[in-house]
């Protein structure tokens, strides 16, 4: 009979081993009931003279996830009780003088790694994985995982996992040290029978004992300079994974408790940082993204096993990619058989550079492709669960499409549209089921970006947003719902972002300053270099029909036409903003920039030495008041779901949450003055906000915003 410990766990007498079951659903995360639990069970062992070893596992689909985020939230914010010291736990666990088998199945990540480590012994099935991610949160392992871990693997391998902070399989583990034995089959059964052997063998084992995978004194400098080499690399900007470095370092040349001191220390510094509140910030504002007003959990969601894809371009290559990815067939149409069979070579480009790249192996690949069936035309469409349409932005060819999807599809499933700038309603307008008609616009490469807008028309019904909520999540992709608006939520935001870039450029800069600028600030990549890698002849097809500034006497951008009259559309045609002798890399043309004297002057401005601060204040301050106008429009539903669009979509940097984030770490009043500042003196696009005129007068956050309007 199992014996409850605490509410968490409970234990089973198995003649001579005790089998402690950890039960914390959902990711038994370690909460205070799981650590009491723990070390109440532990004693238990100690007490019973017929309990000889014991087994640790964990009920549900996983070990322990990891610990819990919102105690680390509640850290970052300075409040210390989310802060439990697990040294005395994982120190009774090492101590037992029986044999500790820690038994693994789904992930044992962070706190759950560390509880595991503090075990004599780790089993774990083929498919469990194991890591210290830690670091995607700002953080280093806090509970000894950077003490345990190199004694168990090496300092090389350790520093690894805990900078990538990416997970590895169980085999892996069993190769690197960090697991004594895979079992097939039945876990339980598996563990008992591993911990029966060690019964009698002597004193357990302790990690933190050992020193002989630690390397000798004079191998270290090389490997922790690699260490932060990797670092700066693979986590660029980053601090913890720094720490981690110097947390590993302590661990190859202090004493354990000594080392753990150090750890802990390294630890809360993290905690406090900036970096750390940010991406925690991140990952909650991801969570918050999949609550929207009027979808609950009995909302009813479209079971979809297979999609039609209308368009096998860019876009519709790279859907049909993320979800053969993901298990689903794919009926791929384009206007005839030469153009799909285009679109599946690009396909299968990809694929191949996948399988380059160690991605995919080739039977993986090969097993994906058998999923995308091409097709010319719309025949046979009847049999799909939902239609995602990528063809030409065009109203007329969208509505023409949409009106054969209603006559001819299965009634009610979704149809979606990729269109990046179209009024959704009017696409739903050419159909006999508007219900069902909603936008969801992926980002280029859409086999890679992690964002889809979800685009809500005004009859678009809850089931069919949840049905896309769904797909989003099953793509592994991040589903943040927008209201239809032109540009939606992240383009509407980035339109202002590239004519102030474009502005700062007339000023007296250069594209190349302006893009190191933003480098330097973290963004993934430089307006001007995004700029030509989408086309500049895509916004100015755009621009056609919305002009930036309508009001004539407001500034109106000088350059990009001329560029694009001159047929300079960026890496398609070899030059945009920059020149690209390989097709890829970007390098100053000294024809631009000549171009840009020649038009300021003509225009009869002063050029002037513009300052990185300015660039970086002039064009994050505008991605912030123009996000302020869509949330007080309603298009964007949270500050933070613009934080989720920006990270994920626009290469925002994570450590920096997101836009709208680091306008509150700013302060509202700040960013607000400046606004305000930048009105009287650049003109009228600088009107700020008024939602942001508001909360910065009332001493506000965006966060606050949120919590009072969307929870
Ligand atoms: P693309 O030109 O690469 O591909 C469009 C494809 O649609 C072509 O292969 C064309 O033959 C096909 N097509 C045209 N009419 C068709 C029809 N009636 N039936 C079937 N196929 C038809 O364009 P793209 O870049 O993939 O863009 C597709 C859509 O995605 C557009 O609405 C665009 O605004 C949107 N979008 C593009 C990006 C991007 O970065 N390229 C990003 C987000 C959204």
């Amino acid at each position: 009979m199992p014996h409850a410990v605490s509410s968490a766990v409970s234990t089973v007498v198995h003649t001579d081993v005790l089998v402690v079951r950890i039960d914390n659903p959902p990711v038994n995360a370690l909460s205070p009931e799981v650590i009491a639990g723990l070390s109440r069970a532990i004693d238990e062992a100690c007490a019973n003279t017929a309990i000889r070893a014991v087994v640790v596992l964990a009920a549900g689909r996983t070990f322990i996830a990891g610990a819990d985020i919102k105690g680390l939230e509640g850290l970052a914010w300075g409040d210390m009780s989310g802060a439990p010291d697990m040294h005395d736990v994982l120190r009774q666990i090492e101590d037992c003088p029986k044999p500790v088998v820690m038994a693994l199945h789904g992930t044992a990540l962070g706190g759950g790694l560390e509880v595991a480590m503090a075990g004599h012994f780790r089993v774990a099935v083929p498919s469990a994985q194991v890591g210290q991610p830690e670091v995607n949160l700002g953080v280093i392992p806090g509970a000894e995982g950077t003490q345990r871990l190199p004694r168990l693997v090496g300092v090389e391998k350790a520093l690894d996992m805990c900078i990538s902070g990416r997970p590895i399989s169980a085999g892996d583990a069993r190769q690197a040290g960090l697991v004594d034995a895979l079992i097939e089959g039945d876990l339980e059964a598996g563990a008992i029978a591993f911990a029966r052997t060690r019964i009698g063998g002597g004193a357990p084992p302790r990690t933190r004992e050992r020193t002989d995978r630690l390397p000798p004194r004079e191998a270290l400098p090389t490997m922790l300079t690699a260490g932060r080499a990797l670092a700066a690399k693979v986590r660029k900007r980053l601090e913890a994974p720094l720490k981690v470095v110097d947390a590993i370092e302590a661990a190859a040349t202090l004493p354990f408790d000594e080392g753990c001191r150090r750890e802990r220390a390294l630890f809360f510094e993290c905690a406090a940082s900036e970096q750390c509140k940010a991406l925690i910030h991140a990952f909650f504002a991801e969570r918050a993204a999949s609550k929207v007003p009027g979808i609950t959990k009995d909302t009813p969601v479209a079971a979809v096993s297979t999609v039609g894809i209308v368009g096998a371009g860019t876009m519709g290559g790279g859907i049909a990619m993320a979800c053969a990815n993901a298990g689903i067939r794919v009926r791929l149409a384009d206007t005839d058989a030469i153009r799909v069979e285009h679109g599946l070579d690009l396909v299968k480009k990809n694929y191949d550079v996948s399988v380059t790249r160690g991605r995919f192996t080739p039977e993986a690949v090969q097993e994906r492709l058998a999923r995308i069936e091409p097709q010319a035309g719309l025949g046979g469409f009847d049999g799909v669960d939902a239609v995602i349409e990528a063809a030409f932005e065009n109203l007329a060819l969208k509505t023409q499409i949409f009106g054969e999807l209603s006559a001819t599809t299965r009634p009610g499933i979704l149809l979606g549209t990729n269109t990046s700038t179209l009024d959704i309603d009017r696409i739903a307008a050419a159909t006999s089921r508007a219900d069902t008609v909603v936008g969801l616009h992926f980002f280029s490469p859409a086999n890679v970006m992690r964002l889809v807008e979800i685009v809500r028309g005004a009859a678009t019904s809850a089931e069919t947003v949840a049905t896309a909520l769904a797909l989003a999540k099953r793509l592994g992709k991040v589903g943040v719902v927008v209201g239809n608006g032109f540009g939606f939520v992240g383009n509407r935001m980035m339109l202002p972002y590239m004519y102030e870039a474009q502005f700062l450029v007339e000023d007296g800069s250069t594209p190349g300053e302006v893009d190191a600028a933003l480098t330097a600030f973290g963004m993934a990549m430089g307006i001007f270099a995004v700029d030509d890698m989408a086309g500049l002849d895509v916004a100015w097809r755009v621009r056609q029909e919305h002009p930036p500034f309508p009001d004539p006497s407001m500034r109106q951008p000088l350059v990009v036409d001329r560029l694009c009259e001159m047929g300079r559309f960026g890496q398609k045609t070899g030059a945009g903003w920059y020149t690209y002798a390989d097709g890829r890399t970007p390098a100053p043309d000294p024809e631009v920039q000549s171009l840009i004297v020649r038009l300021t002057a003509e225009a009869g401005l002063t050029r002037r030495t513009v300052a990185a601060d300015e660039i970086t204040e002039r064009l994050v301050y505008t991605l912030i008041n123009e996000g302020a106008r869509l949330l007080e429009d309603g298009i964007a539903l949270r500050a933070s779901d613009i934080d989720v669009i920006y990270v994920n979509g626009y290469g925002f940097p994570a450590f920096r949450g997101g836009p709208m984030f680091y306008a509150d770490r700013v302060g509202l009043a700040r960013v607000h003055d400046r606004i305000a500042t930048l009105h009287r003196e650049l003109g009228p696009r600088w009107a700020p906000a008024p939602l942001l005129s508001r909360l910065a007068a009332e001493g506000s956050t965006f966060r606050a915003f949120d919590a009072a309007h969307a929870g």
